[in-house]
Formats: C-alpha cells, structure tokens, sequence
C-alpha cells in the first residue's frame, strides 16, 4: 500500500543520498591531500590585446595532477571544493601560487603581465578575500595593479551591498576586478555603475558561434560597446577562429583569450610561449587543442 511504498521510496533516496554524500566526502578528502601534497598545478592561458597582438596578461587556471588518475579539470573538483569549504584553502593557494609565479616572471626580466585569478561565489562571501590578496602580495612582492581577480555576476548578486564593501577593499589594495562569464548570471546591470568593477569577460557562449549566430553577434557588439561608454576593458573568452577574432577587433574589443592565441598552458610552456611571442598566423584548433 501506500505505506510500503513511502517506506520504500523513502530507502530508495536515502540510500541515494548516502551514495552521493560518500562520493562527496571521499573526494574532498582526496582534494585536502592532493593541495597538501602539491598535486594542484596553475595553467595560464593568454590574454592579447587586439590592437597590438601583445600578450599583456594570463589567466591562472587551477589543474589537479592525480598519480593515478592524470589531470583532472576544475569543472570536476572546483564544485566539491565550494560545497565542503576547501575552497578557502583552495583559493589561498591559488592566489599566493599565481602571485609567486607572476614575481618570478617579472624577476627574470620578462615583459610586465597581468595575473588573473578567478574566486568562486563561495569564497568570495566566505573568506576575507581582500586580506588573503594582500598577504600573497606582500609574500610575493607582485604589484597589486598586477593583480586581477575574476568574479562571476551570481557572487555580486548575492548580498551586493556586502559584495561592494568587499570590492571597494579590494580597489583599496589596488587589485583589478573582472567581471568573468558576462552575460550568463542574473547581475543587474545598475551594478555595473555602482561597483569598482574594470574588467567585463565575454562569455565564450557569445563568442562562439560569430559570425554565424546574428543575436550573438549583436550581443557581443552590445557588450562591447556598453564596456566602453562605462570606462571598462572588455575581453572575450573563448575567441578560436581568425573570423571571430577579425569581428572583435572591428567593434573595438580590447582584449582576447582563446585557443585562437593558446589553450591554458603549465607555467614554463606559457613562458617560452611569451620569449617566443605568439605565433604569426595561427593554426585553427584541431582535435587535441581541446583535451586541457
Ligand atoms: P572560466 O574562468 O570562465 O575559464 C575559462 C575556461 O574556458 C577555461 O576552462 C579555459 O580552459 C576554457 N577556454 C579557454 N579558451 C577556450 C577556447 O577557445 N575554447 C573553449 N571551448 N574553451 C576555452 P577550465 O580551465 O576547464 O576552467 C573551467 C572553470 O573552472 C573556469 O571558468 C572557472 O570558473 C573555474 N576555475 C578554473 N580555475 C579556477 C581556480 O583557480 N579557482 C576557482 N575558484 N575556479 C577556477
Ligand atoms: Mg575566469
Ligand atoms: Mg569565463
Ligand atoms: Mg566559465
């Protein structure tokens, strides 16, 4: 009856759930012992300005390099992370990492890059964001302009007053702020004007299909232009066709990341990529310019 059937619905779930949240604890567990153990790896992927073809920053992106299990994406590991807390260890690292890394760049003499780290909705309201940036500046000794932090519209959503306080303490340090994933959250776009906000990202779902989709073309367009009227760099994510690129710059885009220039790259591959400079005509991404 009714009974046996709630009953039996009901050990169905909860065996679901144990299931779920068992999977859960044992990567998490695996997840504090591979940040212990130096299993995380920063990738950097370029950021061209359009007008000149000049590298001028890099994007860190965490990778998890498991003995077993090879590379494993954030996709798979930065949600577990937000959902048990380790993403406030997480994030520190990843922070003080990509500042350590940028210093050493600067110390040998390389051409001055911007860093951009991106900080998860999770962390950003979690942890004092602000003093973690400050102390990896001051360990390091990177410059704060040199700094970038990316946040997605769903963390300045959410308690916004709160969100600008910690922003301003952010400009306060002399850290920038990009916005990342433009156009996919449910930010209003008043808090563009009333945050210290000097970066909006494109999201690469925009970029993707030009020239072929006109209502993405006409949004990019559309963010690309309100970016300038409000004094902000606009970047586009995602750029991987010469067509693409060609779109952005007629519309005046500032800057671009894609596999177009490079994917995401270990930081001594992403050095030799900057001494040798970006290569003149580059190919069209194939099959492998995918994996990672
Ligand atoms: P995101 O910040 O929007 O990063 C851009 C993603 O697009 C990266 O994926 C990058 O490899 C990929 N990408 C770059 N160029 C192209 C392209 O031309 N075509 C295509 N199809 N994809 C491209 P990735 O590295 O797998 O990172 C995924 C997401 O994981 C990031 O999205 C970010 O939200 C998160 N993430 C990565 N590293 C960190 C980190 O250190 N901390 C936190 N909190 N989140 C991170
Ligand atoms: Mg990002
Ligand atoms: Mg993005
Ligand atoms: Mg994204």
């Amino acid at each position: 009856g009714a009974k046996a059937l709630g009953r039996g619905v009901y050990c169905f779930y909860s065996e679901e759930m144990t299931q779920g949240a068992r999977e859960r604890l044992e990567m998490e567990a695996r997840l504090r012992a591979a940040l212990a153990q130096g299993h995380l790896q920063l990738f950097y992927q370029p950021q061209v300005e359009i007008a000149s073809g000049r590298i001028v920053g890099a994007e860190a992106l965490v990778r998890w390099l498991d003995p077993d299990e090879g590379l494993i994406p954030p996709a798979r590991f930065i949600p577990v992370a937000e959902m048990s807390g380790v993403i406030g260890a997480l994030g520190q690292w990843v922070m003080r990492e990509a500042c350590r890394q940028g210093q050493q760049w600067r110390a040998a003499g390389l051409p001055e890059l911007r860093i951009a780290v991106n900080v998860s909705p999770r962390e950003f309201h979690l942890t004092d964001v602000a003093a973690c940036a400050a102390q990896a500046l001051q360990d390091s000794g990177f410059p704060a302009r040199c700094l970038e932090l990316e946040l997605t519209e769903g963390a300045l959503a959410e308690r916004p007053e709160e969100a600008r306080q910690t922003l301003l303490r952010l400009q306060e340090v002399g850290v920038h702020i990009a916005v990342d994933d433009f156009g996919t959250g449910y930010s209003s776009l008043a808090h563009l004007k009333r945050f210290p906000i000097d970066v909006l990202k494109i999201d690469q779902g925009f970029t993707r299909d030009v020239p072929h989709s006109a209502d993405d073309m006409a949004i990019s367009a559309a963010i690309i232009a309100m970016g300038q009227r409000l004094g902000l760099r606009v970047l586009a994510e995602g750029v991987e066709t010469a067509q693409q690129l060609q779109f952005l710059r007629e519309h005046g885009c500032d800057l671009y990341q894609g596999y177009l220039c490079s994917r995401p790259l270990p930081a001594q591959e992403f050095e030799a990529l900057l001494r040798a400079g970006p290569p003149e005509a580059p190919p069209l991404p194939g099959g492998d310019f995918r994996a990672l």
